[in-house]
């Protein structure tokens, strides 16, 4: 009888769920730029969840809390989300990269057209390893401008205008593409059909600072020798091309978690998730990755680090200077 609750479905079902509450605070956000731009009257709050898509902000303020010891007062659910992030790759591996990104979403739907039409390409250990090599020189790039920055200079960079609407700019930015960011965007859409998660394996840099967080996880997909038919299904399944069928156990800092290996495997028992050694449920990287996501930000509401503490009339000042209606002062 063909399983319902299968890795594919429960990734595609989470992925689905959370870009959709991703839209859903894009357009709460939308509407409080509109505000802020005065195109509407009534003021609507920014969604904290925005923040998580400034990485650099975030990797600054977590530069800034190490040397001050205090939490960003401009973007604090960004930094919240940045940490959370790495919580959850030191428990549930690169979870948030297989289970809950969009861009992993967008990754898989195109990595699975291409198995349809049969134009997936599977890339060999070595050139696997060379397509990883510009994330982690894009993560060594980052890593370096932010740990070079003196507290004085981090501290100008967090509360300069443009850092205070940075997520505006980002969202303006995507509102009205240029025809270079279609064509990039489409460029990497082809290429993701053949290399399947290209962008993520070869170019992401959050994802390679996940992945090393990832090396210290004690959760890991292992293979029972024993039953192994070496059939080869689990490498031919696994999205970044990893060599399953001959790991006992995939400690790789390119595992997203995804668990599409596990579904692909004919040998019940075969290839499983352990924690510390013990099996538990291959489910268990989505709803642990969940579980760390909604508790990192209950406790951050708690303690006063998710809404952005900013008053109203300044964000909209802060808005106004970036069109130029306002002098910088
Ligand atoms: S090894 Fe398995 S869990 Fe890891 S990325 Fe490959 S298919 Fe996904
Ligand atoms: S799919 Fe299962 S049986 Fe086949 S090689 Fe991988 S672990 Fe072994």
């Amino acid at each position: 009888m063909r399983k319902i609750f299968t890795p594919a479905r429960l990734r595609l079902a989470v992925q689905g769920g959370f870009t959709l509450f991703l839209v859903w605070t894009a357009l709460g956000f939308l509407a409080h730029v509109r505000w802020a731009l005065g195109q509407a009257e009534v003021f609507v709050p920014k969604p904290p969840a925005v923040e998580g898509f400034l990485p650099i902000s975030a990797l600054i303020a977590a530069r800034r809390l190490i040397s001050s010891g205090s939490w960003d007062p401009i973007h604090p659910a960004g930094l919240t989300i940045f940490l959370a992030l790495i919580a959850m790759s030191l428990l549930w591996r690169k979870g948030f990269c297989g289970q809950l990104c969009p861009v992993g979403l967008a990754s898989n739907l195109l990595e699975r057209l291409g198995r349809r039409l049969g134009l997936t390409l599977q890339t060999g250990q070595r050139t696997r390893r060379i397509l990883g090599i510009p994330k982690y020189l894009l993560l060594a790039g980052f890593g370096w401008v932010a740990l070079s920055m003196s507290p004085q200079d981090a501290e100008a960079f967090l509360r300069a205008p443009f850092n205070m609407v940075a997520d505006t700019r980002m969202l303006l930015f995507f509102e009205h593409p240029s025809i270079v960011t279609l064509v990039v965007l489409g460029t990497l859409a082809a290429v993701s059909v053949v290399i399947p998660a290209f962008w993520c394996r070869a170019l992401c840099p959050y994802g390679a600072l996940l992945g090393l967080a990832s090396w210290l996880s004690p959760c890991a997909i292992t293979r029972d020798a024993e039953s192994c038919i070496s059939c080869g299904r689990c490498a031919r399944a696994c999205p970044v091309g990893l060599p399953v069928d001959a790991s006992l156990r995939v400690t790789s800092p390119d595992c997203q978690g995804c668990a599409e290996c596990v579904g692909a495997c004919p040998v019940p028992g075969c290839l499983g998730l352990r924690v510390a050694g013990r099996r538990v449920g291959w489910w268990s990287i989505a709803a642990g990755c969940l579980g760390v996501l909604v508790a990192a930000s209950l406790l951050a509401d708690w303690l006063g680090y998710w809404q952005s503490p900013l008053p109203p009339q300044m964000v909209r000042r802060m808005h106004l200077i970036m069109l130029g209606q306002l002098p910088d002062s």
